[in-house]
């Protein structure tokens, strides 16, 4: 075979056409296909994500290639400065400004390194699903294709509300400060012309963890907000006040990011006097781990009265190289998972409301040790309790297949959650649904090849995983 006979023989199809993710082996492989063409294109419904909604408000046309898939995307950046790539390099510092085409150009330079990562299938999807590039990125095609979505970000079919329509996104929630007015949710909602709902979510990280960044000025500017005293129960009220504000805009969950999900359930005088340490700036370690595990028990409670879904995305430390957090900020690509553990931490919170009536705690995970061991069996049992799609560095194609595999045999599928891109790269979120739905495709028709399920159940499993299970875990 000469080389452009193998070239041909090898050559990558179209990835939205292809078999792409499903079973290396024929038999599997028919059953997956036969299972993926019931949801290819079934809409998406994305309850968890981090996408700007003035993004779909203001519908500004994407400014550069560089900037829609390399700068805002820390998934893609890490993988880059990992291989030496200084962040600035790829636009990063905005008093440091570069040319696009430049930042483009490293991306090509390094292309090879992203085979067999999750991000690398994601660009690769959604360079030839959008802009029908499917020949290699490498140095010498850098620039042609640079050119060839710099034009086509010119397009208005390229705009993100043209985009969203294209997409099939049904529902689209953004991730949201308390204090956030939800304007841009309030005129999506009444737009009649924007095809889909943005909901917000209420993400109260930084009121309550007395290890917050500017955590007193965001107490003050919380009661300020909403007349309440300062006093812990004051506090909380004017907490359950802004979740009210977020349900009336349409929220049906509130997001809680913390390093372990401890919870406790303290006196209210205690409570009330770490809450004035915090204020006062004088809290040691221990009584701040302790005042979280109350307001993280009472943020359950508050979910149990108004019926937001309460999410938990455990066991990242954030920020782990501080002189990349000085010079670049958050969000660039250095938050590193950490051992987590749910069995005892979260068991006052399921004491006092795992059997609730209309409660939902979505369990997310980084750890994937607790899949199998904590937090299948807590789904297994707790009719409250939902098993969180993985996320992270563990919404990767062989991850999704292990974390099925480590929590079915407990819980089944209709107690995970359904998919969640959870991403802030919008072009990204049909090639990260499409990923899940041929995975799960893959997932089950390995079960109908061994005689495990049905063709016919797991038609149905595939539809559900995709439409009436995200709808009933977020209450959509
Ligand atoms: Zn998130």
């Amino acid at each position: 075979m000469n080389d452009a006979q193998l070239a041909a023989a090898v050559e990558r199809p179209a990835i939205a056409s292809s078999d792409a993710l499903l079973p290396a082996d024929e038999r599997t492989r028919d059953i997956a296909r036969d299972l993926y063409s019931e949801v290819a294109a079934a809409p998406i419904i994305s309850p968890h994500g981090h996408v700007d909604p003035r993004l779909l408000t203001d519908d500004t046309p994407f400014r550069d290639p560089a900037e829609l898939l390399i700068t805002r995307d820390h998934y893609v950046t890490r993988i880059l400065h990992s291989a030496g790539v200084e962040l600035w390099e790829v636009g990063l510092d905005p008093s440091r400004p570069v040319d696009p085409r430049e930042a483009w150009r490293r991306l090509a330079e390094n292309w090879h390194r992203f085979a067999g990562t999750a991000s690398g299938y994601w660009l690769a999807h959604e360079l030839s699903s959008l802009f029908g590039v499917d020949d290699e990125l490498d140095e010498a095609s850098a620039d042609r294709i640079y050119d060839r979505i710099a034009v086509a970000l010119k397009e208005p079919d390229f705009r993100p509300r043209a985009l969203f329509k294209r997409f099939g996104i049904e529902v689209l929630a953004t991730t949201d400060d308390p204090l956030d007015d939800l304007e841009a949710h309030r005129l999506l909602g009444e737009d009649r012309s924007f095809p889909g709902r943005v909901l917000p979510t209420f993400r109260p990280d930084a009121y309550v963890d007395p290890n917050a960044a500017m955590f007193t000025e965001n107490v003050t500017k919380l009661l300020a907000a909403t007349g309440e005293r300062t006093a812990l129960a004051g506090y909380l009220a004017a907490l359950a006040a802004r979740r009210a504000h977020f349900i009336a805009r349409g929220a049906v969950s509130a997001d809680h990011g913390v390093v372990e999900p401890f919870t406790t359930d303290l006196a209210p005088s205690v409570a009330e006097s770490l809450f004035q340490k915090a204020l006062a700036g004088e809290l040691d370690a221990a009584g701040a781990r302790l005042f979280r595990g109350h307001l993280l028990f009472q943020m359950a409670r508050m979910s149990v009265d108004d019926g937001l879904v309460m999410t938990i995305h455990p066991g990242v430390r954030r920020n782990h190289h501080t002189p990349t957090l000085e010079r670049y900020g958050p969000d660039t690509g250095h938050d590193i998972p950490v051992q987590t553990e749910y069995t005892e931490n979260l068991r006052p919170l399921l004491d006092a409301f795992g059997t609730a009536p209309g409660f939902h705690l979505v369990l997310f995970a980084v750890d994937e040790t607790v899949y199998s061991r904590e937090v299948a069996p807590l789904a297994g049992f707790y009719p409250s309790v939902y098993i969180g799609a993985p996320w992270w560095f563990l919404d990767a194609p062989d991850a999704i297949l292990r974390w099925r595999s480590a929590v079915t045999e407990t819980a089944g599928f209709y107690r995970s959650s359904g998919f969640i891109d959870d991403t802030r790269a919008f072009l990204s979120i049909p090639a990260r649904h499409d990923t899940a739905r041929r995975l799960d495709a893959s997932f089950l028709a390995r079960l109908v090849a061994e005689g495990r399920v049905s063709i016919l159940t797991a038609r149905r499993i595939a539809r559900d995983l995709v439409d009436s299970i995200p709808r009933e875990v977020f209450k959509l």
